[in-house]
């Protein structure tokens, strides 16, 4: 006898080409029904013997299409129609628009296959796509996901494209972005002048690269610089033109092998490498790599990437590795299309590979490391977003304007927080322009009228003057380290009533008191905090010009630590410091002119690294920690002294002790990896020590670990394994970054928070 079961299926369904599985599955279990998008998800119909019904869901549930996430399905039992056929039922894709859009998705191995095959329609045709993969985020103008609304528009499909697209059957069936040859998007190599480079386009870049020039090379969310990464002389000359003196340039390999003979790797950072994400992974080199030096002088580590789009494929195929930095100057924001081009052509660029889709919205490369086989995101971008992250309760649309530096935003919809892609420095004006265009066209996109919008604490950050001009109905401001650990708290599923030790080791932000802080222990809830310690002040003298040149930081520990009175003496210790230049930053240090107080964890970490003489300044933010950190020696397990001061009820994390161990050790010439290690020891400790009191005042069993240097894993681990041993539950970052990359979704959850307990900032 036969039944009739409609099942709602949930989770990433849409775009993924999970109607087409469901048809060749129905159809080979020899049921009919149908198959549609709804706004919940797709609704499957299928009628048949029972048995035949099951074997359908079974293999369903064990061979769904490789994109698709099966969350949940709902099943009911409905009367038979006896229908006769099993059809998928084009839909009007009402409803939610955002479900049809994943990520973009990198090449698959079918289509890889397909591209390298010289009896194949689309050898070597570098746009090549199917329903598991290609452009989404990136090309789509407006919702739903259709062809019309993406960037494909302008190209008429051909014969036999629109025989794939519209055959259920085919795995091109519904694949928006499908193209080939004959009707599709093209490559050309252009000069500084625009002018087309005589021969194949893709063969002449491999020849070119080959030859040590730098190309322009037009990717999925922008340009990237493309030059032979085993070459100095090419990466030498990259760094020049680009002005990026030493900060990690991405390496893209052209297999997973390729990765493993330059880099080391595990099961979990190649399960990364090759997801369809495609992020760049922070691996170890190994010590017999070939990659020029040049790529990532400041640490053993190189962050490596598999291609992710057909071009990478082509390009990769015939060289060796390939720096694949992106296309932007210094912070800008990354370069998406001809009329900005010739920002980097000409100048750091010899040549582009451009082509003609457009790139509808700037994604710059995802980045992530895996901290004992945890991910560890230093920045959420491309692949991930606009992938939503589920809070723990719903609440009224709110939009999260983030920080200033590494920014992102975060807009909710009842339970789901999406993210932007990376937008960065908002303190440059293209910056802050991308960052406003970027705001407007994700609340159109996901057609959500924000009812609260939440900002930083800090009243001059671009993006809290933004929030203040949107005239929403409700502002929320959220001090910088609570959103950092509010942030953490719900991608752990920690809710309204939860309360945590949050440390938050981070470089500055805002606090309410007047000083700037950063290195903070907090008893918090969602909705608020206390704060019950932090790293003990030093002055930062003239601000911002502190943190260029962490030499002065040093000077700034010394004189607290040591009064100014014997400044040559102190001068003896910070050869790197020119005495013209410290004696008036010692008078400013004394006199506190121009000099807040900060208790920031990242000043800490500049201060030691210049004092070893590791870095006297920086050109890129978190270079002295970065140096400090990969001078460590982690066989060093001992610690410098610290003292945990009570405080006006708060307790004052102090390295005073350890800043003088620090000078003795080096005054005996001990090893710059012992000093370090003793270092990073000493912080970890200093941090168990402080959770520890608080636990035994307030009964809190969970901390939570965040912050930009948290980015150094070496402290992370050392902090995580002390806590682990006395018996504390430890929260980390595995969804947003601990930089401020991730600070508009702890800013979304506290004003989420707030709303649901009636309380406001
Ligand atoms: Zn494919
Ligand atoms: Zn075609
Ligand atoms: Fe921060």
């Amino acid at each position: 006898m036969n039944r009739r079961v409609r099942a709602t299926i949930r989770g990433r369904v849409q775009g993924v080409g999970f109607r087409p599985t469901v048809y060749r599955h129905a159809v080979e279990a020899g049921l009919t029904g149908s198959v549609r998008n709804a706004p919940a998800g797709v609704i499957v119909e299928v009628e048949g013997p029972t048995d035949r019904i099951d074997a359908f869901f079974e293999r369903l549930r064990t061979a769904p299409p490789p994109q698709a996430r099966i969350e949940h399905v709902e099943a009911a039992e409905i009367p038979c129609e006896q229908s006769t056929a099993f059809q998928i039922v084009v839909s009007q894709r009402s409803g939610d628009p955002l479900v049809g859009m994943p990520p973009d998705l990198a090449t698959c191995e079918d289509c890889r296959r397909e591209l390298l095959d010289p009896a194949d329609r689309r050898h070597r045709y570098p746009f090549i796509n199917c329903t598991n993969c290609g452009p989404r985020f990136t090309i789509v103008t407006e919702l739903p996901y259709d062809r019309p609304y993406t960037s494909m528009a302008p190209f008429e499909m051909c014969p036999d494209c629109l025989r794939e697209y519209t055959n259920p059957l085919d795995r091109r069936f519904d694949a928006q972005p499908n193209a080939c040859p004959v009707c599709g998007p093209r490559v050309r190599l252009i000069t500084p002048a625009h002018a087309d480079v005589p021969g194949e386009p893709i063969s002449k870049t491999i020849e070119l690269l080959r030859a040590g020039r730098i190309v322009a090379v037009k990717g999925l969310g922008g340009y990237h610089l493309a030059c032979d990464a085993l070459s100095d002389d090419a990466v030498r000359r990259l760094r020049d033109r680009k002005g990026r003196p030493a900060k990690a340039l991405a390496v893209m390999f052209p297999s997973i092998e390729a990765v493993r003979e330059h880099c080391e790797t595990d099961a979990a950072a190649e399960a990364e490498l090759t997801a369809c994400s495609r992020p760049i992974v922070v691996l170890r080199r190994r010590p017999d790599s070939t990659l020029s030096s040049l790529v990532a002088p400041d640490t053993h580590d190189a962050g490596a990437f598999l291609p992710y789009t057909p071009l990478h494929v082509l390009l990769l195929a015939e060289l060796s590795p390939l720096v694949m930095t992106s296309g932007n100057l210094s912070e800008e924001p990354i370069v998406k299309d001809e009329a900005e081009l010739d920002r980097i052509l000409g100048d750091i660029a010899d040549y582009a590979l451009v082509h003609d889709r457009a790139i509808v919205r700037r994604c710059d490369d995802s980045v992530l490391r895996l901290v004992e086989g945890r991910r560890m995101f230093l920045r959420r971008s491309r692949g991930f977003v606009p992938a939503e992250i589920r809070l723990p309760f719903a609440g009224p649309p709110v939009l999260a304007c983030g920080g200033e530096l590494k920014n992102t935003f975060c807009v909710t919809r009842a339970d789901e927080a999406l993210l932007s892609q990376h937008i960065g420095d908002l303190s440059d004006y293209t910056g802050y322009r991308f960052f406003c265009e970027a705001v407007e066209d994700m609340v159109a996109l996901l057609e959500v009228k924000p009812e609260i919008v939440a900002h930083d604490l800090h009243p001059d950050y671009l993006s809290t003057r933004y929030a203040r001009k949107t005239g929403a109905p409700r502002l929320e401001a959220v001090q910088h380290h609570h959103a950092h650990v509010a942030g953490c708290m719900v991608e752990h599923g920690l809710g309204l009533d939860d309360q945590v030790i949050g440390v938050s080791l981070d470089g500055s932000g805002y606090g309410p008191d007047g000083t700037v802080w950063g290195g903070e222990i907090m008893v918090a809830g969602l909705a608020g905090f206390e704060r019950v310690g932090h790293f003990k002040h030093y002055r930062l003298p003239g601000g911002e010009e502190a943190i260029r040149h962490p030499v002065r930081m040093a000077l700034s520990c010394l004189i607290a630590e040591f009064g100014a009175d014997d400044l040559d003496a102190l001068l003896a210790r910070l050869p790197d410091l020119p005495p013209e230049e410290a004696r008036p930053l010692a008078q400013m240090i004394a006199r506190g002119i121009r000099s807040p107080l900060t208790s920031s964890a990242g000043r800490l970490f500049d201060a030691v690294a210049a004092l070893v003489g590791l870095c006297p300044e920086i050109t890129y933010e978190g270079q002295a920690a970065i140096r400090l950190q990969t001078a460590a020696d982690e066989d060093v397990t001992d610690a410098y002294n610290f003292d945990l001061e009570p405080s006006g009820g708060m307790t004052i994390i102090s390295f005073g002790r350890a800043l003088r161990e620090i000078l003795a050790d080096l005054g005996v010439g001990a090893p710059v990896g012992r000093v370090s290690a003793r270092f990073h020891n000493a912080v970890a400790a200093a941090v168990a020590a402080c959770c520890e009191q608080v636990r035994e005042r307030r009964r809190l069993e969970t901390v939570v670990l965040t912050g930009g240097v948290f980015q150094n894993d070496l402290l992370l681990r050392r902090s995580r394994s002390l806590l682990r041993a006395r018996g504390f539950r430890v929260c980390t970052n595995e969804r947003v970054p601990p930089n401020d990359g991730g600070i508009s979704l702890g800013q979304a959850a506290v004003a989420l928070a707030r709303h649901e307990l009636g309380i406001s900032s």
